[in-house]
């Protein structure tokens, strides 16, 4: 009778509670795939897994309703419609392209949602489990009148319950911690185990949100390391990493548990300092730390010594909010590299001084890092023919707000403020995998490439150039790198001996701009270069100005003397092109021909203007 009734009531509310674990479950791993997919961009690979288990909950829902009884059945329908919606996001996610700014926005909606629903499921959980404690309590107590067989038929079923229940909890936590751990990984740099921008931005928004209330200050350090792209190159990256590592361990051994410590990215740091008592410690903390990793490494057997530069700012006294916290960071920082202070503070003052420089300093360094630099082509072609001889690569960027901005408008900015090397970096890696693309498509198309002095003086610079070219299997004499000539005024025998470096390698030199330095008839003469590139400003004039037609000339004469290749930039019409000819002109460039444009746009107008003309 009872014993018998007692036993099927256990296993019901066994079963409910299983289903309501299960639901629990298949949510949380939902939300870790979900996660793991997120953290690698939402790459293909990732996609079917996800694909797998979303919906997974609602088989656990549909057998609630059904088998759970009306109660059951109310708390699942409440639940539905809020399932529904998290599942529908979900599928948004899976139809998001990879990287893409759609797949964020779902992302962030499906994660957020995703707490609700695990509470709401976690309350149903809950619920069962109580009510199944109140109803083993009336049972022990209708027992004490059973003989005591029954007794024993509901202990076997108790312990049954509570083994399967173990299990159950013992899966659910599994699942939690992976979960947790995938969690671990989205909100924490691979390399070195810190917390990564994401999770710094979290935190500084929860030291705000306290310090609001209090009269605690928040500090944020922002750390550059000086000459880190130095090590990397001339070590290679495993030592690159392994100093990263070094410095990651040393800001942790020298900041407070309470300390968040993240790395940015590259060889950027941060540290948030969550309560501080006053404006008055934060250079101290700061110097402090940049002490501490500035000790001098050991890489191989070798002591290499690097420098930090450490840029700070202060909520409330100088930011409103994290983002404005954070800004400001990075403007001192820059300040301190800069100026090689090593320390720097924010100060409103040389944000107003120089506010466009600053923020377009810090703004381009992300956007180099993010890929929001573009190349442009123009191309070059042979005067005899109108054939394609090459095309020169021309730096734009594709600026978040500000649309397409031309290189006037920050390469001055990018030499000052020491990250040109990073920028000809980038814009060579753009130039020689698109001339690795072409070749790849039957075009033999030689791509010209702008050098700052500064970028073609570093000493890796040809070591960087010959990596690059190999990666992309692109044949060195496919590359031209064009100098402006008042570079090699600065400094003619350095050049001299960098032009050789990359002509070694088989790369070929032009000399841009030519006719504005002062290069003298010596250099050009044993430096030996490709290319005469005649600046534009005597072109453009050149049918007008005769001073600048005799100029033109004489610059031809020069450069087929001297058996060198002579190009004329700036050619924006027809009659200009036939004076040139005359003047036995080999090359030309210029809107008459064409503009520079994307590499898209450049192979439609090879199809319209010059088909055949690439040489296959
Ligand atoms: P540049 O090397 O003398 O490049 C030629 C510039 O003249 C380009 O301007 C091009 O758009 C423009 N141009 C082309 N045809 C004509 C024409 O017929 N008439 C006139 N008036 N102009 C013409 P852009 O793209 O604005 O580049 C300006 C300068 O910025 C370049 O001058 C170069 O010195 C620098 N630059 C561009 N890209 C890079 C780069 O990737 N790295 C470095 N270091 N410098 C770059
Ligand atoms: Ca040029
Ligand atoms: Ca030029």
């Amino acid at each position: 009778g009872l014993s018998q009734d007692t036993t099927a009531r256990v296993r019901a509310f066994n079963e409910v509670s299983a289903r309501w674990n299960l639901a629990f479950t298949h949510l949380s791993t939902e939300d870790a795939v979900l996660r793991e997919f997120l953290a690698t961009g939402g790459s293909v690979h990732k996609r079917q897994t996800l694909r797998d288990v979303v919906g997974s909950v609602n088989a656990d829902l549909e057998w609630l309703e059904h088998h759970g009884g009306r109660i059951e059945a109310e708390h699942v329908a409440m639940l539905r419609v809020e399932y529904d919606g998290y599942t529908k996001v979900m599928e948004f996610v899976l139809s998001s392209p990879e990287k893409s700014e759609r797949l964020t926005v779902y992302g962030d909606l499906a994660l957020m949602e995703f707490g609700s629903l695990r509470a709401q499921i976690g309350a149903n959980v809950e619920r069962k489990q109580r009510e199944f404690v109140q109803y083993l309590v009336g049972v022990d107590q209708d027992n004490l009148r059973l003989r005591w067989g029954a007794v024993a038929v509901v202990a076997v079923d108790l312990l049954l319950c509570i083994a399967s229940m173990v299990v159950l909890v013992t899966y659910q936590r599994r699942a939690e911690r992976e979960a947790s751990s995938s969690r671990h990984q989205a909100l924490h740099d691979a390399l070195t185990g810190l917390a990564n921008r994401q999770l710094l931005a979290d935190r500084i928004e929860i030291a705000i949100r306290e310090a609001d209330h209090t009269d605690r200050l928040v500090g944020l350090l922002l750390i550059d390391l000086d000459r880190f792209k130095i090590v990397n190159d001339t070590l290679g990256h495993h030592y690159g990493d392994v100093l990263l590592c070094q410095v990651a361990e040393r800001l942790i051994g020298s900041s407070r548990k309470t300390d968040t410590v993240a790395r940015l990215g590259g060889d950027e740091f941060a540290v948030l300092l969550p309560d501080m008592d006053s404006v008055e410690d934060l250079p101290q903390i700061a110097e402090e730390l940049r002490r501490a990793i500035q000790q001098p490494v050991e890489l191989n057997g070798m002591l290499v010594d690097f420098g930090a530069s450490v840029g700070a700012s202060i909520f409330p006294r100088d930011s409103f909010d994290g983002e404005e916290l954070l800004r400001h960071a990075d403007v001192a920082m820059y300040v301190a590299k800069r100026g090689g202070f090593g320390v720097n503070v924010y100060d409103p003052r040389s944000d107003v001084h120089d506010p466009m420089a600053l923020s377009i300093l810090s703004e381009l360094r992300h956007s180099i890092n993010h890929g929001h630099l573009v190349l442009y082509y123009q191309p070059k072609v042979a005067v005899a023919d109108r054939s394609l001889l090459g095309v020169e690569a021309l730096v734009r960027w594709q600026h978040p707000s500000r649309g397409l901005l031309a290189p006037d408008a920050f390469l001055a900015i990018a030499e000052r403020g020491e990250i040109i090397e990073e920028l000809t970096d980038e814009v060579l890696r753009i130039a020689i995998s698109q001339a690795g693309a072409w070749a790849g498509l039957g075009l033999r198309l030689p791509v010209s490439v702008n050098v700052t002095a500064r970028s073609l003086l570093d000493p890796t610079f040809s070591t960087r150039l010959a990596q690059l070219l190999e990666q992309h299997g692109v044949s060195p004499d496919m590359l031209t790198i064009e100098l402006p000539e008042s570079a090699i005024s600065a400094d003619p025998a350095l050049a001299a001996k960098a032009l050789q470096e990359i002509r070694t390698l088989g790369v070929r030199a032009s000399i841009d701009d030519f006719g504005t330095g002062f290069s003298s008839m010596t250099f050009l003469r044993d430096a030996a270069v490709d290319e005469l590139k005649i600046d534009r400003g005597f072109v453009t004039t050149m049918r007008t100005d005769e001073r600048n037609h005799v100029l033109v000339k004489t610059m031809i004469l020069m450069a087929r003397t001297m058996a060198v290749g002579v190009i004329a930039e700036g050619v924006e019409d027809e009659l200009t092109l036939e004076t040139l000819s005359g003047l036995g002109c080999q090359a030309v460039q210029g809107y008459h021909i064409c503009e520079p444009m994307p590499a898209e746009a450049l192979s439609r107008w090879l199809d319209r203007c010059a088909p055949g003309m690439v040489v296959l």
